[in-house]
């Protein structure tokens, strides 16, 4: 499976920038240091050398040149990285020589980390967590992908596996040496012991499986409201607050804007819907049918609704029709500013699930974003130390449960060989989940999310 080819990429951000780093992967990757430098550094030591176009021997850059001999390096194979000056023509007459050199081509998205996996270097669950490292945009994603990247998983998964291997190998026993006298009779109750604690062990893991899948994504708050209420104030308000926002992200529909937030370290999704109210135009209609589908998919709702125009007091059931009944909903009274007196503090210290605010001169906005924080920390709390942070873990670890109820169950007493099948399936799930058997399948699709140089 290992492609002959040695690969090199842009591995650092779009220049210009200071400091522009190519790495190289493969058999020939020393052989593009000599031939851009005339010189060998020693492993692991930076080397500070002038890099020349091997064929017109014109100088392009004075770089640091690292030297990673396999297998000891981040893909397994001979790894050289150069750290050049970042500009763009440095760049390209750098990616222009190496691709003039025999045996060499520019690296596909994702490539490096492909590599370093069929090397061994980096499990499944470990390429996923290096994915998510790159893409955390926050405190909390950030340690959840750490722990992933460093095996907090895997190595999980592993211990699962091999003790799953040897409950299968007292299993066999007794079915290859069920005649022979020195065999103890009795080696599927100890198996069945350890098949009985790990499903206990996998049980609990799934338990807290979807704090972890919803800390990737982040918690989904919706804003919605009759029209004119102020919704988009509000979210123009709150993401024009320059610390909380990470990345304004148009929605997949017109009809959705999307902001997200960093509150405390944790994701939080703000969507701001169209406003929701009878129309019999079937445009407008989809779009209000889309913004309530979203609204209702949310984990908490903003309910938003024009305080002038209407009592302060919370419950007034004209104004609550069309809240969706799913989620949590919190009232939030805008244009506060219009109101006469009164009224205004009465929820700042943000305990209540009503806040009255004035989205236009942004008062009244902050104790509500200090209690969405508390919110989705309390959301949140625990998922961090969580094992599964994807479907595809969950799914793996589900199936790898159901066979250990088979091999438990009534069906199966007595009968060595279903027993022994059906952890045979286990173990293959287990395996499917760090790819060490049988996920071609998948691979593609998780590498997919690499960008090059990666
Ligand atoms: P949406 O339809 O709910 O998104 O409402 P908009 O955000 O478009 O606001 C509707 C109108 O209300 C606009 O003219 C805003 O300027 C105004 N508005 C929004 N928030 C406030 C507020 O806090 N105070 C006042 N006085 N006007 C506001």
């Amino acid at each position: 499976m290992i492609s002959p080819d040695t690969i090199f990429a842009l591995s650092s951000g779009r220049p210009p920038a200071a400091i522009g780093v190519v790495r190289i992967s493969g058999p020939r990757a020393g052989a593009a240091i000599e031939a851009l430098t005339g010189r060998m550094p020693a492993p692991r030591r930076a080397m500070l050398a002038k890099l020349r176009d091997p064929a017109s021997g014109e100088v392009i850059d004075e770089a640091l040149v690292l030297w990673f001999p396999a297998p000891n390096s981040e893909t397994g194979e001979n790894v050289a990285e150069l750290q050049l000056h970042g500009g763009r023509a440095v760049i390209a007459g750098v990616l222009g020589a190496l691709g003039r050199l025999e045996g060499f081509r520019p690296a596909e998205a994702g490539e490096f980390t492909r590599r370093a996996f069929e090397n061994g270097r980096l499990d499944l669950t470990a390429v996923e967590g290096l994915a998510d490292l790159i893409g955390a945009d926050t405190e909390a994603q950030r340690r959840q992908a750490y722990r992933q990247l460093k095996g907090l998983l895997g190595d999980r998964a592993e211990s699962w596996r091999g003790r799953l291997v040897d409950a299968l190998a007292l299993v066999e026993a007794r079915i290859d040496f069920s005649d022979e006298a020195d065999v103890p009779e009795d080696l599927v109750r100890p198996a069945l012991e350890i098949v009985r604690k790990l499903r206990a062990e996998i049980a609990d893991a799934l338990a807290g499986a979807s704090r972890g899948e919803r800390l990737r994504d982040g918690l989904v708050v919706a804003i919605a409201g009759p029209p004119n209420a102020g919704k988009s104030t509000l979210l123009n308000r709150i993401a024009r607050r320059e610390a909380a926002i990470v990345s304004p992200v148009p929605g997949t529909t017109r009809d959705v804007i999307e902001v997200h937030l960093d509150l405390d370290g944790y994701p939080v999704t703000l969507l701001d819907t169209a406003g929701i109210r009878p129309s019999t135009d079937p445009v407008e209609q989809e779009g209000i049918r889309r913004a309530q589908d979203r609204a209702g998919e949310a984990d908490l709702v903003l309910w938003v609704t024009d305080a002038s125009t209407e009592g302060t007091h919370v419950g007034n059931d004209t104004e609550m029709e069309g809240v969706p009944s799913g989620p949590h909903v919190w009232t939030v009274k805008n244009k506060a500013d219009l109101l006469p007196s009164a009224g205004k503090d009465e929820n700042e210290s943000g305990l209540l699930d009503a806040f009255i605010l004035s989205a236009a001169s942004g008062r009244g906005v902050e104790p509500l974003l200090q209690a969405l924080a508390v919110y989705s920390g309390k959301f949140f709390l625990g998922g961090e130390s969580t094992l599964i942070t994807r479907g595809r873990h969950r799914k793996a670890l589900e199936a790898t449960s159901e066979m250990l109820d088979r091999a438990l169950s009534e069906d199966a007493i007595g009968r060595e060989d279903i027993i022994a099948e059906e952890l045979r399936l286990a173990a293959r799930h287990l395996g499917r989940l760090t790819g060490r058997v049988d996920v071609e399948d998948i691979l593609d699709v998780i590498f997919r999310d690499f960008c090059i140089g990666k």
